[in-house]
């Protein structure tokens, strides 16, 4: 379960604060499909990185399993963040000069995860790019990077899923194709699923919408 208690977040604008995110409180339950809407500019991926301990906020906390996850230090953040959250990002954020089997095994490799080149094989597996595994990803298609970032995001069998506009570069069939992705994913492992999107149809398939307008949920 992750809990936001009076979540905000406020940042230094030229000489004047901003406030980014208004104190937010609400409860996700295991396993609940949220979706994060809202305009350009209205605090979403503010919101996610908070949520995903990338971030820190001006005040309040997150609580992720009982654990109040701002008053960790950095190493046993990432260790946190390493056991239970994956992050899929607008633009896949994939290691160029690695193929997609490897920006998938590499990691694992470096947290000592077993058998990682097996775990690759098996996630390329699941999200279709069997036939793909020792591509670059400028040999790629926007569509097949993106499911390479899934795979490496579900790498440690995180119950947390957080995904900041997946499909927001990609074209309507390659955009569908990642969204029954995420919703599988969502579905057959229990995995909780954040996902920010302008998408009204994927949004209307979430549990729970949370809408912004800057930086307040309306
Ligand atoms: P969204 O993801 O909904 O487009 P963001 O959460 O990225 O919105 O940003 C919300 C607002 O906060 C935007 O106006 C953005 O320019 C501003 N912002 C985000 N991060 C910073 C920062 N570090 N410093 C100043 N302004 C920021
Ligand atoms: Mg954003």
């Amino acid at each position: 379960m992750i809990e936001l208690r009076a979540v905000s977040k406020t940042v230094q604008s030229g000489a004047e604060p901003l406030t980014i995110l208004h104190p937010l409180t609400t409860t996700i339950p295991d396993g609940q499909f949220v979706a994060i809407v809202g305009p350009s500019g209205s605090g979403k991926s503010t919101l996610l990185g908070l949520l995903a301990g990338l971030d820190a906020p001006t005040s309040g906390s997150v609580v992720i399993d009982g654990v109040d996850i701002t008053a960790l230090g950095e190493d046993d953040l990432a260790k946190l963040r390493g056991e239970k959250i994956g992050f899929v990002f607008q633009f896949f954020h994939l290691i160029p000069s690695l193929t997609a089997y490897e920006n998938v095994a590499v990691p694992m490799e470096i947290r000592g995860t077993p058998n990682p080149g097996a775990r690759a094989r098996a996630l390329l597996d699941e999200v279709g790019l069997t036939g793909r595994a020792h591509h670059y990803p400028s040999q790629l298609s926007g569509g097949e990077q993106q499911r390479v970032a899934l795979a490496r995001a579900l790498a440690n069998d995180p119950p947390i899923l957080l995904a900041d506009e997946p499909t927001g570069n990609l074209d309507t069939k390659n955009g569908r194709h990642i969204m029954d992705l995420l919703r599988t994913i969502h579905q057959e492992r229990n995995t909780t699923l954040i996902l920010v999107t302008h998408d009204q149809e994927l949004a209307a398939m979430a549990d729970v919408r949370i809408a912004l307008r800057d930086g307040r949920v309306v």
